[in-house]
């Protein structure tokens, strides 16, 4: 989970939204007029991916774009309380869907988040159909001195209230730097904005079609991921491994490493222990030197490629990696206490080295010929690593 890339996208649709609003009027009233339907179109789509990929938690922000819009666009929220009612509690409501953990779309475990809107809206009728003074205080008070917010048609509450929420969420993202988590404070930064600028069509059309490319960015991302992303070592995937192999060329490096003796270590502390280890070898992976690129194959094995080398080349930094795993202590406690495996739990304290053994076929002796396929290659090194077994392990073989 990289904190600067997974936000860099939502940037970037932040300020092309201030760029769109600014340059509104200058887009030719031809194609405003095209394009009349174009928030409305975004919002099927967008709810029709987050339903099919079972997406709850930007549902929920979809279905929070399309209410303020439909308050906004039909003029709903006519006094100053009920603007302020709905420019306070969106973002509120925002960061309480965020809170609740993903809980599927139409579920029982979905129940608190539509609670959640429902009390929101009922509250928010109450308030604006009886308008008692203490909605007023809350909603429309003065607290610190105006010409502070001369800058905003928002009530002082609503300002702070953006600002906590905003705060928190960027906080939240630091914590779980994921893109569904930036694409909840991109949604944030849009709402705000919206609800600032007010219900006048520039601000109504620009900022609700960015929030809703967010949204559907979000899905179509966390998809990938899940396709070329391995969920427990966060290594891409076989099928990306696939897609590598089909632009290689010319000279390049296959390596396959699997793990020694795993059964035996997941029979000793268990799966979850091992887990861990496969987690911890990964990380060592994805720091390998020489330009290689590591893969989960399958299980507790791995590839690992190196496009412009040769073996002989790819082997120093394939030793070193070796070395790297094989000397680095493995504390069993620390996954024992963390995961809670019964197992784990006989071999407390415990300091334990993992190995691995390594086999590596470069594409050199072939390029004449027919040329050879990346698989076959692959076939090569799963054979040297056969012979790496062999020769007692921990080793590297070509
Ligand atoms: P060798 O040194 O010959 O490779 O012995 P080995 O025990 O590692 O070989 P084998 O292929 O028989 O065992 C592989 C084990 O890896 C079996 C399986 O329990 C374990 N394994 C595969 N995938 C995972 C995984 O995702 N998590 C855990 N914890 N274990 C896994
Ligand atoms: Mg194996
Ligand atoms: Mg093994």
């Amino acid at each position: 989970m990289n904190p600067v890339k997974n936000i860099i996208p939502i940037i970037l649709l932040i300020v092309s939204a201030f760029y769109g609003y600014n340059n509104f009027y200058k887009i030719p009233e031809a194609i405003l007029t095209g394009t009349v339907f174009l928030p409305i179109m975004l919002a099927i789509l967008a709810l029709g991916f987050t339903f099919h990929f079972n997406r709850s938690q930007v549902f929920f922000y979809v279905l929070l774009i399309i209410v303020a819009n439909i308050f906004h666009g039909l003029h709903l929220a006519l006094t100053n309380l009920s603007y302020g009612l709905l420019s306070g509690f969106l973002p509120l409501l925002l960061l309480g869907i965020t809170l609740l953990p993903e809980r599927g779309i139409i579920s029982v475990r979905a129940i608190p988040a539509y609670i959640l809107l429902l009390l929101a809206l009922l509250f928010s009728l109450f308030v604006t159909t009886t308008t008692p003074t203490w909605g007023l205080q809350i909603v429309l008070t003065d607290w610190l001195p105006v010409h502070y917010f001369d800058w905003t048609q928002q009530s002082q509450s609503v300002v702070m209230i953006s600002v906590f929420v905003f705060i928190y969420m960027l906080i939240l993202y630091f914590l779980k730097p994921t893109s569904q988590m930036a694409t909840g404070l991109g949604v944030l930064v849009m709402l705000i904005a919206q609800l600032h600028f007010g219900s006048k069509e520039d601000s109504l059309n620009v900022f609700s079609v960015i929030a809703l490319i967010m949204c559907i960015y979000s899905v179509i991302h966390e998809s990938w991921r899940m396709a070329y992303l391995d969920e427990l070592t966060e290594l891409p995937t076989r099928r990306a491994l696939r897609e590598k192999f089909q632009t290689l060329g010319g000279l390049y490096t296959v390596a396959m490493l699997d793990v020694d003796h795993f059964k035996k270590f997941n029979d000793t502390y268990g799966h979850d222990t091992g887990d861990a280890v496969l987690r911890m070898i990964a990380t060592k992976m994805n720091k390998v030197s020489g330009g290689g690129t590591s893969y989960r194959y399958g299980g507790e094995e791995f590839t690992i490629v190196f496009n412009g080398k040769d073996s002989e080349s790819s082997i120093k930094h394939l030793e070193a990696l070796r070395e790297k795993i094989a000397t680095t202590p493995f504390v069993i406690n620390r996954a024992s206490r963390r995961k809670n495996d019964r197992r784990a739990k006989t071999a407390k304290n415990k300091s334990v080295r993992v190995t691995v053994s390594i086999g590596v076929a470069d594409s050199s002796e072939n390029t004449s010929a027919h040329g050879v396929s990346a698989w076959d290659l692959l076939k090569k090194a799963d054979k040297a690593l056969y012979k790496a077994k062999q020769n007692g392990r921990n080793c590297v073989c070509d």
